[in-house]
């Protein structure tokens, strides 16, 4: 899988042009070692090896099951969002988001493990299939590593958003917007997937505008009637996505330097998780 090419030509990372794999230059924009050392088309095939939407679900799925089993008996079913819940503890130990964990603790790194993180059966489920439904959408607009940027980032500012205002602005008046003292799962980096739609549909395509549309009203009205839904990370994860898809520009390719970010910020979520487990064993004993 991760074969080096030693001969021929490759695609520069940065502009798209096509380079010899050996060139320390590419010709076209100046980039230094377009060939990435060989291993340039490894990088380009990440995107089709490992789909998003198949990626993110094992994955999320893969943690749920964990937290689960560590929870032991301390798995609650006291509501239907709350049906197979891991506990609080464990959900700390992994990596939980907000005030709590991120002002109280100074676990700032959750913002990036909280969304692979989920707080019952129904919770992973509906937050799976948004991204089911939703993820290879985006992968066709944007490409997948792209996708993946949106994902992780809206996760980033979606649980940031929301763990500051739970420590900062629940004194504030404002419906239905609470800031959470713990906050976990998908839906903050799915409302990035909707918020990036969105600002594709704006600016290129009056019907993904109406798709996107439809599904924020719909996850809108859901966080809305369900308590304790995260509203602040939902509109934070939105925010995220849409801005990334504008500096994205969603009309240009995707280019190799794209898998590299997104490789980078995987890494980084994996390190939060793995930072969340190891510095929180000790208060969780
Ligand atoms: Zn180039």
């Amino acid at each position: 899988m991760f074969q080096r090419r030693t001969t021929g030509s490759v695609v520069c990372p940065s502009c798209g042009s096509l380079v010899g794999v050996r060139d320390d230059k590419c010709y076209t924009c100046g980039r230094r070692n377009p060939g990435l050392w060989g291993f340039g088309p490894a990088l380009r095939n990440l995107g089709v090896t490992f789909s998003f939407a198949p990626m993110v679900i094992g994955a999320s799925a893969t943690i749920y099951v964990a937290t689960l089993l560590l929870s032991g008996g301390a798995i609650r079913m006291d509501s239907i969002m709350a049906l197979l819940a891991p506990s609080t503890p464990v959900l700390f130990l992994f990596g939980a988001s907000g005030a709590i964990p991120v002002f109280t603790f100074g676990r700032w790194w959750t913002v990036l493990s909280a969304g692979w993180l989920h707080a019952g059966l129904l919770h992973i489920v509906l937050n799976m299939y948004w991204v089911r439904y939703i993820g290879p959408a985006m992968v066709d607009i944007l490409g997948p590593a792209r996708t993946i940027i949106v994902y992780v980032a809206a996760g980033v500012t979606g649980f940031a958003l929301s763990s500051f205002a739970g420590a900062f602005l629940n004194g504030l008046p404002i419906p239905l917007l609470r800031g959470a003292g713990f906050t976990v799962g998908a839906s903050a980096p799915v409302f990035g997937l909707i918020g990036a739609l969105y600002h594709y549909g704006r600016t290129s395509s009056s019907i993904v505008k109406q798709q996107a549309t439809y599904f924020a009203v719909q996850a809108i009205i859901f966080g809305l009637i369900f308590p304790g839904i995260d509203n602040y990370a939902h509109l934070g994860g939105f925010a995220g996505g849409y801005v990334m898809s504008a500096f994205f520009n969603p009309m240009t390719r995707e280019r190799g330097d794209h898998m590299i970010v997104a490789v980078v910020l995987l890494a980084a979520t994996f390190l939060a998780l793995a930072a969340s487990i190891i510095t929180g064993l000790p208060l969780f004993r």
